[in-house]
């Protein structure tokens, strides 16, 4: 059945659920440490659960199609018109939204190698041909993109901070893209990690969305904020884009629980800032850990560190399969053609205390 383009489409590889890893490894649940999915270790924030518990009452009307109070909290923050804002069912929908409205099938779709896993799938679920342009330092070669715009080219993703890797483009580099990119080419400018850059490498991409068009910036909720679970992401664009990405989204795509727990969360820059320190304190950890060890890593700018566990291609697999037997689950990165690394998500302290012994561990057995 299906189309060819979908046929040849190689599934999303998700971390595998702590349950799982619990019943395939013969393991407590309570003693397992999962740093795969870029996850806050804190959890939902309090506020949120509260503003969950009080829409809980009315889960047996819709959601509200429009998210007006989202929206509405969404455009104070980032100084928007509410026109100019479309919500997710996660930032991932944004993604296979903008995929949908913007490019046709045959028409093809930039990215960078070693940049987030979704991008392939949304353009391959479309049918539409993608440029994948070499990774510069486990980068965007923001420059190689630009020359591998083609005349059919409608889209470019690019993810800062990109996911797996965790490079960071500066804001002066991104708006010099912005001033070249042909007008019919939409960019989507992931920021997914945003909320975990230190002050001095912010940049106004809300303000850019005023002076490109075909700007789209994308958000989640899911990962300084803590609200992975409930799927909600957003988008920041001109009316011309909103307006085709309101056309073909689904109706109810942010269920009434998200959109409450996504104003709390969006309120709660306690919270924020507390996922922020921690992030840093557990990136100091990690690094610090590794460069003991003589272990290579990708400077980070998100939530996790890939780290070079060997030299063969199946150092990767290896030392999973020997941290998954320890009750550790990190995310294996062969998929994105990096099969000599592990991604590692940053914990609590004591989390990521964890996965440095069994990193130790799993390392001394291979010798
Ligand atoms: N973009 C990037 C770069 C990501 O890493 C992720 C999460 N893995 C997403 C988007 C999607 O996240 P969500 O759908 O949970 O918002």
């Amino acid at each position: 059945f299906g189309p060819e383009y979908v046929r040849a489409i190689a599934p999303y590889q998700a971390g595998k659920p702590i349950s799982e890893v619990a019943r395939e490894f013969g393991l407590d649940e309570e003693h397992i440490v999962k740093l795969a999915s870029n996850e806050n270790p804190f959890g939902v924030p309090d506020s949120a659960k509260q503003a969950m518990a009080r829409a809980a009452a009315d889960l047996g009307r819709y959601p509200d199609a429009n998210g007006f109070e989202l929206k509405q909290a969404l455009s104070q923050r980032y100084d928007v018109p509410m026109e100019w804002i479309t919500l997710g069912n996660g930032s991932n929908d944004i993604l296979e939204i903008a995929a949908h409205a913007f490019v046709e099938k045959g028409q093809s779709v930039v990215y960078a190698q070693y940049s987030f896993a979704v991008y392939a799938l949304a353009t391959q679920g479309i049918g539409a041909r993608h440029i994948v342009v070499p990774a510069r330092d486990h980068g965007h070669d923001l420059d190689a993109m630009l020359d591998a715009i083609e005349d059919d080219t409608r889209l470019v993703f690019i993810a800062n901070p990109n996911n797996p890797t965790g490079t960071f483009i500066p804001g002066s580099e991104i708006e010099a893209f912005l001033q070249k990119v042909p007008a019919n080419v939409v960019v989507v400018l992931d920021e997914a990690y945003n909320e975990f850059l230190d002050k001095e490498d912010q940049y106004e991409s809300a303000a850019w969305v005023r002076q490109y068009p075909n700007l789209l910036v994308s958000r989640t909720f899911s990962k300084a904020y803590g609200l992975a679970g409930l799927r909600v992401g957003f988008a920041l664009a001109q009316p011309q884009l909103t307006d085709l990405m309101n056309r073909i989204r689904q109706p109810f795509n942010v269920n009434s629980l998200a959109q409450a727990a996504a104003i709390a969360a969006l309120n709660d820059s306690e919270f924020l800032e507390r996922s922020a320190r921690n992030n840093a304190a557990g990136y100091q950890q990690f690094v610090e850990a590794f460069e003991k060890m003589g272990l290579q890593y990708v400077p980070s700018y998100g939530n996790f560190v890939l780290v070079k566990v060997g030299n063969d291609l199946g150092a990767g697999a290896r030392i999973n399969l020997a941290l998954l037997k320890q009750g550790v689950i990190v995310r294996p990165v062969g998929n994105y053609g990096l099969p000599e690394w592990l991604r590692i998500s940053i914990g609590l302290p004591q989390e990521n205390a964890v996965l440095i012994a069994a990193l130790q561990k799993a390392l001394g057995e291979g010798l």
